[in-house]
């Protein structure tokens, strides 16, 4: 499509004209056309004067090639054919190349496996393993029939402690953990804790989420090879794990799974995901007036 820009005389504003061609042409119109405002008055009489002065030349093939074509052609109510600009890749007869998507891994599973199995679940009931507070303070992962689990980091974020289970004087959570490592996400202030890791557990500092952080294992209190995974609210390190009351687990840990299953799903609010106890039945009768058909409402509600 050929595109004709019309230039007419018209006293006192060929100046404005001009400039503002121009600047159509060149994409910069904004500031071109600040800059004429500002010097309008004391330039408009010169480009008239030169303007009018102007030599007419032929008109070259494609003006856009010739430098300094304004001056050599243009004058007040001539008309410019301005050529349909080609892009070089649609010259040489291909297909523009297409803007390549940038994706970045944001979320990820804990365990690189397509055959993870969930083998204990969060808040679990379970006085003999943890005799304080009675309840699995986070998620158990297993591969069944693979000893040579893949862990890798499930959000973006800084390694913010470690231990390792070789060294238990200074690292104490070791007994317990076995080689372990506290995954603080800044993005959605949690901190995520792998456990059991077969080997000494990555260094302090950066994390991305999908990159390699260890192989599944069973150093310190564990029964088989399996990832022990937790969810603590805020910034946690060994020191500020506090699993000594039931209390600190239902207020500041949340089930791992849930949370990572909301944002991998691509959701930015909040994750539903702490643990409430669950609603005793209500003895039949106390909470319900006492009358014919309440009390039959009452069946009905209790006993489906
Ligand atoms: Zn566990």
């Amino acid at each position: 499509m050929q595109k004709t820009w019309l230039l007419r005389p018209s006293p006192g504003k060929s100046a404005a004209t001009l400039a503002f061609s121009l600047c159509l042409l060149t994409g910069c119109f904004e500031e071109e056309n600040k800059t004429q405002s500002k010097n309008q008055e004391s330039t408009t009489a010169q480009v008239v004067e030169t303007v009018s002065g102007i030599e007419v030349p032929t008109v070259p093939e494609n003006p856009l090639e010739q430098s300094d074509w304004t001056a050599d052609f243009l004058e007040p109510g001539k008309v410019v054919e301005v050529p349909e600009i080609t892009l070089p890749a649609e010259a040489a007869g291909k297909e523009p190349a297409p803007i390549e998507e940038v994706t970045t891994v944001t979320w990820c599973l804990p365990v690189k496996s397509q055959n993870a199995v969930m083998t204990r679940g969060y808040m679990v009931v379970n006085w003999t393993d943890y005799p304080k507070t009675g309840h699995h303070p986070g998620v158990d992962y297993d591969v069944p029939g693979d000893e040579d689990v893949q862990l890798q980091f499930c959000g973006n974020g800084d390694v913010v402690d470690r231990g390792e289970f070789s060294n238990i004087k200074r690292y104490p959570l070791a007994k317990w953990l076995g080689n372990y490592f506290f995954l603080y996400v800044p993005s959605i202030d949690r901190t995520f804790l792998y456990a059991h890791l077969r080997d000494a557990p990555p260094a302090l500092g950066q994390a991305n989420a999908g990159d390699p952080c260890g192989i599944a294992g069973k150093t310190g209190t564990a029964n088989g090879v399996h990832l022990h995974f937790e969810c603590w609210k805020g910034r946690r390190t060994a020191n500020t794990r506090d699993v000594s009351l039931l209390e600190n687990l239902i207020r500041l840990t949340e089930d791992p799974a849930c949370v990572l299953a909301h944002y991998l799903s691509g959701k930015t609010n909040e994750p539903p995901c702490s643990w409430q106890e669950p609603e005793a039945p209500q003895p039949f009768g106390t909470s319900r007036t006492v009358g014919t058909s309440s009390l039959l409402d009452a069946l009905h509600h209790e006993n489906p």
